[in-house]
């Protein structure tokens, strides 16, 4: 048990009990609440980060929410009538025998209590206040318990802690940087690091063998509820292993921060390959804690007289007692398919009289009997179907079965899968060079390594794995590209040109020449994790000073101009907002 008493304190609030009464006790906190009892007394629930006690003073005090107290007095017995069950202090309370304001404080801006809803803007620029709420104090903690309990199991792997700079080149993540404007080369800049992976991969050149950092990475991408400018992550990389080592050991680190929070260990993570769970689950973030599976019906229709199932792929999702879906919701799916990509849905109700759909007259008694059939349907189902190429029929059923089937992130258990084999290349940019799907370090399979360049490009696999956590990416990584010619290569099928090339990573295809270990890695996103393991949907609740949706810090009032002295030094003018 750890000693909380201080020179100004003998105890928490939270942390009385039945056993403590008869001491005497000085306790510090917050004014939860004041209710006044009796004519002179009034009952003052004194909060702190542990914790609410009940404090019997004087109703001659003038305490107000939020005063910050310190309070000696006795502790004693409830009386049986105003024991509250509800309250791990709630069967005893302190009769206060001396209160000493430390600081007045004016009305809250939003109630304290955990069930009003407050304006997000409202809470984040009183953040302060915000954090006082238990539910912000639990997430804190369970956010400090996940990184230790990581730093723990990596350390116990041999796992050597390294700090990378923060004012780096831009590092190739494939989102927008942050830059930081040089002083002393002005017209020159920073960039803030999307990741450490170029120095990681150098610490292996260097010897370290195994390394990791808890890593704080920045990229400038529009914001969601997974998503923040400022990230953390469990970095980590390893040399002379494979693939499944790494994955070994960053399920070591997660199992071991789920156990620290939870109690539970997650067990042994399964793995699919990519095109698995975008065959099953219309996803490479296979959400696996509810049915819906998508179902390959291609062959159904292989000579179909039905037009628009003369396509490549035919794929759908059988709902289980989905016929009674009304006709507009219908529709509105029918909408967001088109708007998701595909061409249109195909809806068939499976009624005692057969399938009830508006294309059910196209489609031959062999085809329909196959569908059953193959999705299983029973009486009262809905089949909902997409016919298109392969990659786009699986994306819009992905969606589609997210969309019906989807339970919130925090329910129904956690559910961690590894998709490993991701392709190499996710599609082409405007340029028609292939877009990498991981970064431009990682190692194709060696198999297809005489693809590169060629014109099936979109087909090479590559040794990239990620980690899915109900769904939500949690990290990726790789097996990494260790010697120069491959990456040359590489560099040289995402139209990156020799100079270019040189101008960029030149430092380290330059590492390469110097004897560079086979290495691989893994990057984890502690928020998401941390999210989760808290019960929260949004990474916004376990980040102690997050920024809004729009990126705004609205407690310092980040971002501000700079003055125009601040600006000459740097070199800098600014332009007037376009339009
Ligand atoms: N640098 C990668 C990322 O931040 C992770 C990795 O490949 O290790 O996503």
């Amino acid at each position: 048990m750890t000693d909380y008493s201080t020179s100004m304190r003998t105890d928490r609030c939270g942390d009385l009990r039945i056993d403590d009464v008869g001491r005497q006790v000085t306790l510090c906190g917050w004014v939860d609440r004041r209710r006044e009892h009796g004519e002179h007394l009034a009952f003052v629930d004194l909060r702190d980060r542990s914790g609410v006690i009940q404090v019997v003073v004087d109703g001659a005090h003038d305490l107000r929410s939020e005063y910050v107290l310190q309070v000696t007095g006795d502790v004693r017995e409830r009386p049986d009538e105003s024991a509250n069950d509800n309250l791990a202090t709630g069967a005893v309370e302190v009769e206060a025998t001396e209160v000493v304001v430390l600081a007045t404080a004016e009305p809250p801006p939003f109630p304290l209590d955990e069930r009003t809803e407050v304006d997000e803007v409202l809470r984040l620029r009183h953040r302060y206040v915000d954090l006082r709420r238990p539910r912000m104090q639990r997430n804190l903690e369970v956010r400090a318990r996940v990184t230790a309990a990581i730093r723990g199991a990596m350390e116990e792997q041999g796992f050597v802690e390294v700090e990378t700079p923060m004012l780096v080149a831009s590092t190739p993540e494939g989102a927008r940087d942050f830059v930081v404007p040089s002083r002393k080369e002005p017209g020159s800049f920073y960039a803030l690091p999307q990741s450490p992976q170029i120095f990681k991969q150098l610490t292996m050149m260097g010897g370290v063998d195994r390394y990791y950092q808890i890593a704080r990475c920045l990229r400038d991408e529009d914001l969601r509820a997974d998503r923040q400018f400022e990230f953390m992550q469990l970095d980590v990389e390893a040399s002379f292993v494979t693939g499944e080592d790494v994955r070994t050991f960053v399920a070591h680190a997660v199992g071991a921060a789920a156990e620290a929070v939870t109690g539970d260990h997650p067990g042994e993570i399964r793995s699919m390959s990519w095109r698995e769970a975008m065959d099953r689950f219309g996803s490479d973030k296979p959400d696996v804690r509810f049915g819906l599976e998508l179902v390959d019906a291609t062959e159904i229709f292989a000579d179909t007289g039905f037009r628009a199932f003369q396509t490549p792929c035919v794929k759908g999702i059988r709902v289980p007692d989905g016929a009674d879906i009304s006709r507009n919701r219908l529709d509105e799916l029918t909408g967001e398919c088109k708007r998701w990509g595909a061409k249109g849905l195909v809806w068939m109700r499976l009624t005692e009289d057969g399938l009830n759909s508006p294309v059910a007259k196209f489609l031959s008694d062999d085809e329909q009997a196959g569908l059953v059939a193959k999705f299983e349907a029973r009486v009262g189902d809905l089949l909902l179907l997409v016919a298109d190429e392969w990659s786009t029929a699986c994306h819009v059923c992905g969606l589609l079965r997210l969309e019906l089937g989807r339970p919130p992130i925090t329910e129904g258990g956690r559910h961690f899968v590894w998709v490993t084999d991701f392709p190499l290349f996710e599609g082409f940019d405007e340029a028609g060079n292939p877009i990498p799907a991981h970064h431009p370090f990682t190692m194709p399979h060696e198999e297809d390594l005489g693809m590169l360049g060629g014109d099936d490009q979109l087909a090479i696999r590559s040794l990239a794995y990620d980690l899915v956590l109900n769904g939500w990416e949690l990290g990726s990584g790789s097996v990494r590209i260790h010697r120069r010619e491959v990456q040359e290569q590489v560099l040289a099928a995402l139209g990156i040109s020799p100079d270019e090339a040189r101008a960029r990573f030149g430092f380290l295809l330059d590492a390469f020449r110097y004897g560079s270990p086979p290495h691989a890695g893994f990057a984890v996103g502690l928020d998401r994790l941390t999210a989760v393991l808290a019960g929260e949907e949004n990474i916004r609740e376990v980040i102690a000073f997050p920024k809004t949706q729009s990126g705004a810090d609205p407690l310092t009032g980040a971002p501000t101009p700079i003055d125009d002295r601040h600006l000459a030094e740097l070199g800098l003018g600014v332009l007037p907002p376009p339009g």
